[in-house]
């Protein structure tokens, strides 16, 4: 299988998956950042925004409610490049 036979396959189950939502909900899903890549989603953001947003694969959680980065894994170190 192929990554282009990967993209078809999810844009299938995409396509099924809004179909059967909208004949439940009568509302239309939008994907405005979907096959962006994180660059270029993060040069879309208005500054203050931008400071505000993270990602993380391993959040550490200092209460129940208000998780953190953790600074350390693959996501953090690829945002870390991107600032
Ligand atoms: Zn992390």
């Amino acid at each position: 299988m192929t990554q282009t036979d990967d993209a078809d396959l999810d844009a299938g189950r995409i396509v099924r998956g809004n179909k059967t939502y909208a004949a439940f909900t009568n509302k239309e899903l939008l994907y405005p950042v979907r096959g962006l890549s994180k660059q270029e989603i993060v040069t879309l953001l208005p500054a203050e925004v931008a400071k505000l947003a993270w990602s993380c694969r391993r959040p550490v959680y200092h209460s129940p409610e208000v998780p953190t980065p953790c600074g350390r894994c693959k996501t953090c170190e690829a945002l870390k490049l991107l600032n």
